[in-house]
């Protein structure tokens, strides 16, 4: 990075990354990782890649072309890792969170316990809280170390559909807290997106809920997609609506073939999707390898 050293101040480079003063904000947290170039200031959070930087610079790029290349095929996601760095630095405290909304826990009360119960999800109580006098279940989206990024309301009156969803910034804004960049402040909406590992197979679910079962799995909402780069494979509903995408996507991508699976494990009973898949399993104690079952033009 021979010109890089030129334009920046105390540069220095260990195996993975180069360390500089970030050019916007002057602190001497700027880094530029070698992996993927992107580059990444921990003060004032700015993030882009080596050509953005470049730009800033006001430079000219040198090979901007193969530069370009190199950018898009190994940043395997735009963002990586620093999203849900920076989602996790700007998360709710469940503490803060709790008494802002006026929760409780939600074994503490048999309705919405209920609710759990029935859905087969009680292992995943500590994504849930409950408001005694709204009625409504809180569902959590949570970083590593269980704060809140954004949250659901799953309103028992209403045969307990979700109802509506909240981002970081509509929480952030209710504690009167400054808002976050609103690129990242979207993908707060994307469940389990703190908890995935994507350097390995993410699952695209189409039910948040199912997301918390499903081993490295994320519910996106198709409005976003910001995940160009990522290893994927989508599982849809066993129903005509989940069908339909299902056919849809293998034209493109690797998708669940349910009805190849249920028909070759001999299975007999109504299975629309992973949460009956998996009460499935719990009741007969099996574990299927979904593995092989996935089918599409990939
Ligand atoms: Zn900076």
């Amino acid at each position: 990075m021979q010109n890089l050293s030129k334009l920046v101040s105390n540069f220095s480079e260990n195996d993975q990354r180069y360390k500089f003063d970030c050019p916007y904000c002057h602190s001497n947290t700027g880094y530029l990782y070698k992996k993927n170039l992107q580059f990444h200031c921990y003060t004032c959070y700015i993030h882009e890649n080596l050509i953005q930087l470049y730009e800033h610079l006001n430079v000219e790029i040198p090979d901007y072309n193969s530069l370009l290349k190199f950018i898009n095929d190994y940043s395997i996601f735009r963002f990586d890792p620093y999203i849900t760095e920076i989602l996790s630095q700007n998360a709710i405290d469940k503490n803060t969170f709790y008494q802002t909304f006026n929760l409780i826990n939600i074994d503490e009360d048999k309705r919405p316990y209920r609710y759990l119960y029935s859905n087969g999800l009680t292992n995943f109580h500590k994504f849930f809280a409950y408001n005694v006098f709204e009625k409504f279940i809180y569902f959590l989206n949570l970083t590593k170390d269980d704060k809140v990024i954004s949250y659901q309301i799953i309103n028992l009156m209403n045969e307990g559909n979700i109802d509506f969803v909240f981002s970081l910034n509509d929480i952030r804004r209710k504690l009167k807290l400054s808002s976050i960049n609103n690129s990242y402040n979207r993908l707060s909406l994307v469940q389990n997106l703190c908890l995935v590992d994507f350097d390995k197979q993410v699952y695209f679910l189409d039910n948040p809920l199912h997301s918390l079962i499903f081993d490295n799995s994320i519910y996106i909402n198709n409005s976003i997609d910001c995940f160009p780069h990522i290893k994927r494979k989508y599982i849809y509903a066993n129903d005509p609506y989940g069908i339909k995408k299902f056919e849809d996507r293998i034209k493109s991508d690797l998708a669940f073939d349910w009805k190849r699976f249920l028909k070759e494990n001999n299975i007999k009973n109504r299975i629309y999707n992973i949460l009956d898949l998996y009460k499935y399993e719990n009741k007969h104690n099996i574990k299927f390898n979904l593995e092989n079952y996935f089918y599409g033009n990939k």
